[in-house]
């Protein structure tokens, strides 16, 4: 019998980011491109592959409900409601419609957005209302991917109180958090996931980042690791890009060191090959392929207005997945594309 690979496939839709043709938080509107023209866009490419290697490719979608949003819209479940048509197509199809929160504040003070990592009865407030915001879908989300992949023992423990099953923001080796230096630029984006585990588990109570000891409660919320990829020569360039992003030169130094780094479904077929052949070469120990896009990446050229937002697309993508099924075959593995739901049904057996 063939042994099997799951990989989930996680679309956050999120507005279209400032390089992608789209506006600032602060600015009185938003463009949603990305997932009005990039969604419809990957359906059609999708099928098509579909077609050609008889695998259905589910994709979890991931929309936001959140302070944010609430602030900008006046109504915390205005993505659930505005593109409703887009999201029952997809749910119809097999996909699942799921959760993508960021714990964005705005800061009257300095005229500001910033990501709010310390107050916690703010963070847990802002989890509430937007989990309660998908009353009006029908379904409450049974899958989570943070903004900015952010988690600390609050939050997890929170979505893990609310009933969400799954969760799979972690990235194994990354840390993003580097104190003040990165914090006083305000909006950007952190977490801390250096000590966490490749494989899938159950958090410890104590430290949301690993699995809970023997002598530890855990939480009942599973967590999925995303594919990480720590071959030098990937890690160089990714960081290179990091550090032009968050204008310091902290991700370049790391580099020549331990830790990880992680790239969308969406990036270079150059590089993702080589995060595919480090997965494949490592499958007896872990054989959940997890990774995530952006819906301002499926986007036409002609709206990529930075150098780094050209670097993804949705031709990158479907050659991606192309790889992945056909090094799957190669390596005589069964091949699965999952939502991050199933997966959790499939690991507690239910
Ligand atoms: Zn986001």
């Amino acid at each position: 019998m063939k042994h099997k690979i799951v990989v989930v496939i996680g679309c956050d839709c999120d507005p279209d980011r400032s390089g992608y043709g789209g506006t600032a938080f602060s600015e009185p509107r938003l463009v949603w491109r990305g997932i009005l023209q990039g969604i419809p866009s990957l359906l059609n490419q999708r099928n098509k592959i579909e077609r050609k290697y008889g695998k259905k490719i589910k994709i979890s979608w991931n929309v936001r409900a959140d302070e944010q949003i609430k602030s900008v819209y006046g109504s915390t479940s205005w993505c659930l409601e505005e593109f409703k048509s887009l999201w029952e197509t997809l749910n119809k199809e097999g996909n699942e419609i799921a959760w993508h929160p960021h714990v964005i504040r705005w800061n009257q003070k300095i005229c500001r957005w910033y990501q709010e990592i310390d107050n916690l009865d703010w963070i847990a407030e802002c989890y509430e209302t937007g989990f309660n915001a998908f009353k009006i879908w029908g379904n409450f989300p049974r899958s989570l991917h943070t903004g900015w992949c952010f988690h600390n023992n609050l939050t997890l423990q929170k979505a893990s109180a609310l009933g969400i099953e799954i969760d799979y923001s972690a990235l194994p080796g990354i840390n993003t958090i580097n104190g003040r230096e990165i914090r006083n630029k305000g909006l950007l984006d952190v977490c801390d996931w250096r000590i966490t585990p490749r494989y899938p588990y159950l958090p410890s109570k104590q430290d949301y980042r690993r699995p809970a000891k023997a002598s530890e409660p855990s939480l009942s919320i599973l967590e999925l690791p995303a594919t990480v990829c720590t071959t030098k020569s990937v890690k160089f360039l990714k960081r290179v890009h990091e550090s032009f992003k968050r204008k310091t030169i902290t991700p370049l130094l790391s580099s020549l060191g331990m830790g990880s780094v992680f790239l969308n479904i969406t990036a270079s077929p150059m590089l993702f090959s080589v995060c595919l052949n480090e997965f494949f070469s490592n499958i007896k120990q872990n054989k959940f392929f997890v990774t995530y896009f952006h819906s301002d990446e499926l986007l036409g050229s002609e709206y990529k207005i930075s150098v780094s937002s050209k670097l993804y697309s949705l031709e990158n993508m479907m050659r991606n997945i192309e790889r992945l099924i056909s090094t799957a075959e190669r390596y005589n593995l069964d091949i699965t594309f999952m939502t991050a739901s199933e997966v959790s049904k499939y690991l507690r057996g239910t």
